[in-house]
């Protein structure tokens, strides 16, 4: 019990730190420096102001000095990251798997409050994600006794990479030809392009860190996510544009916990 306690509070500090990177990547600022501060009045946050969740119910919700309302997003990410850290020891405890998922559902929540409120996803996280996907592959097939190299995580990586990338990327172009060049639709807010780059490269990312076939499961899973919230998105803002990183990175994540289920529901496996 005391050690998933910790493991809570370790997740909450690393969700603090996902909130600087959540704020400051897509201003291209220095996630290190300088320390965090007040997005309304600028000033220092106190460290006994900074502590995860605590302090954000303490406060409630407010800043200290300019009584402005504190972003819930703060409080959530921290919520979510400690929540996952604590699934995942559950899953795997303190092993290779359990560092190698946190790192991959870090990069992933910081992607998907990212594009919810700038609608990008940062280069840092999906293509630096693909890099350390891909080494942490490399590193999975390593076995120690007997001292053999297993190729296939390294294998199913790459092979992730490219159908992860390459499906979104192919039906990016297929749906443009079809609705602007074949119906001849004019395009919507300027907009030429219905999936962005960022989606492509996410993608690629989430095959990167669970190989080619749960990148598959992940791209016909996000479409169902995303036509709900957008129908919802649709009705009540009437704004036709929605991030799609948030569904694709929830995709993902029910991938690792039932893809192998859903695998075996689709072609019958037993
Ligand atoms: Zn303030």
């Amino acid at each position: 019990m005391i050690e998933k306690i910790f493991i809570f509070i370790f997740g909450s500090i690393v969700g603090s730190f996902l909130n600087v990177c959540i704020y400051r990547m897509p201003l291209a600022q220095s996630i290190i420096r300088p320390r965090s501060f007040c997005p309304h009045c600028k000033k220092t946050i106190l460290w006994y102001d900074n502590i995860p969740l605590l302090s954000y119910i303490f406060l409630g919700g407010l800043c200290r000095f300019c009584k402005q309302r504190i972003n819930i997003r703060y409080f959530i990410v921290e919520l979510l990251t400690a929540v996952m850290f604590l699934l995942f020891y559950n899953r795997h405890g303190l092993s290779f798997s359990f560092f190698f998922y946190i790192i991959f559902i870090c990069g992933l929540i910081v992607a998907t409050f990212v594009d919810i409120q700038h609608r990008i996803i940062p280069d840092e996280i999906s293509f630096g994600g693909i890099i350390v996907g891909f080494l942490l592959s490399a590193v999975k097939g390593l076995r120690l006794k007997p001292t053999t190299y297993n190729l296939k995580p390294l294998l199913n990586s790459f092979l992730g990479i490219l159908i992860g990338g390459g499906i979104i990327y192919l039906t990016g172009i297929l749906f443009d030809l079809v609705y602007f060049r074949l119906l001849k639709k004019p395009p919507i807010q300027g907009e030429t392009e219905s999936m962005g780059g960022g989606d492509v490269k996410l993608l690629a990312m989430i095959g990167a860190f669970l190989g080619w076939q749960k990148a598959l499961v992940t791209f016909f899973l996000a479409p169902f996510f995303g036509a709900l919230i957008g129908i919802i998105n649709l009705l009540v803002k009437k704004d036709h544009t929605i991030p799609y990183g948030p569904f694709l990175s929830l995709a993902a994540f029910l991938s690792i916990l039932w893809a192998d289920k859903i695998i075996n529901l689709i072609f019958f496996v037993r």
